[in-house]
């Protein structure tokens, strides 16, 4: 019944008709990984894989029924130097998974739909998963019963839910840690788990060949943060050198400038502040992205602008769309 009464609201146009009335502005979508078998690389991934079939659905949606537009256009149109269609979308990809570029794009060039690609740049260059991907492995595969956390609380891991509580306590700890740090962190986890993650898992990143070609493809890459912390739980210095070494190395790679950062959110709240947006200004980048929901209007600042999450189906996305034009988030 709810599902009718969605369609039919929907079908009507009548949020389209809401939406107008409200001015132009432009919904980030958030995507991860897009996979033919979600299944298959879900003890890394967990949910925030798509399958191919529903992420080909989207993207026809998009070209369909909205305005499929580039990120560089909507930060023009942000600062008042250009304007963008009615029910512009934008499509962005967190962490840089080797999907995003064998079956993505392709889905993408067919349909015209240009994209935003954020890299982890230490994962790219040391072929290894973001940390979130490897500790939900360590988690999900191990035998062992217990985990203790830094404070010596003891964490049982007989089944599924059990597990997902450890995870989460271990993303908590892990998030405030970068670099080496960081690396012997996931390391202490693994060992304690006795569960090592396998070195191939690795492939399952990007690398600078396929981001140059989705370069050349017309789509944008940008900057995901060198090793994948809460910006807003580790010292300014620490935060700048994420920003800045991860930058520097995608246009050295690259060979053109660097514009674009995505906060990663991996867990704590929240995951960006008013000291980061000023740096990442500070240092170069054009835009910011978070996870906060909602759409990005002129005038905005650009260096925090909000997204909207994917959705597992079509339909669902087709709502969440229709509800943020017509200004009301769902
Ligand atoms: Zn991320």
């Amino acid at each position: 019944m709810k599902d009718l009464i969605k369609r039919t609201i929907v079908g009507s146009r009548l949020l389209q008709a809401a939406g107008r009335l409200r001015g132009p502005s432009a919904a980030i979508l958030m995507y991860h990984s897009v996979m033919e078998d979600p299944g298959s690389q879900e003890a890394y991934l967990g949910e925030i894989i798509l399958s191919q079939k529903v992420f080909r659905q989207q993207i026809e949606l998009l070209a369909r029924r909205f305005r499929p537009t580039s990120l560089d256009q909507v930060e023009r149109f942000i600062n008042g130097k250009a304007e963008i269609p009615d029910r512009a979308v934008v499509v962005t990809f967190d962490d840089g998974y080797t999907d995003n570029y064998e079956i993505a794009a392709p889905v993408l060039n067919e349909l015209g739909v240009p994209a935003t690609f954020y890299a982890t740049v230490e994962c790219v260059d040391r072929r290894m998963l973001p940390w979130p991907a490897r500790l939900r492995f360590c988690f999900r595969k191990t035998k062992q019963k217990r985990w203790t956390d830094s404070s010596g609380k003891v964490w049982p891991l007989s089944n599924k839910p059990e597990r997902e509580g450890a995870f989460l306590r271990a993303c908590d700890e892990c998030c405030q840690l970068t670099g080496a740090v960081q690396e012997k962190y996931v390391a202490s986890v693994a060992n304690e788990l006795d569960n090592q993650v396998p070195v191939d898992s690795g492939a399952l990143m990007m690398n600078y060949d396929q981001m140059r070609a989705l370069v050349r493809q017309g789509h944008i890459v940008g900057s995901h943060t060198l090793t994948h912390p809460n910006m807003a739980y580790v010292n300014s210095d620490v935060a700048r050198h994420e920003m800045i070494e991860s930058k520097r190395r995608l246009e050295q790679e690259l060979g053109n400038p660097v514009l674009h950062f995505a906060y990663p959110c991996p867990a704590l709240s929240p995951h960006w502040t008013e000291g980061t947006v000023a740096a990442s200004r500070e240092i170069g980048y054009a835009t910011a992205v978070t996870t906060n929901g909602g759409l990005a209007r002129q005038g905005d600042d650009t260096l925090r602008l909000k997204r909207i999450g994917s959705r597992e189906t079509v339909e669902a996305l087709q709502w969440s769309l229709e509800c943020a034009f017509a200004g009301h988030l769902r």
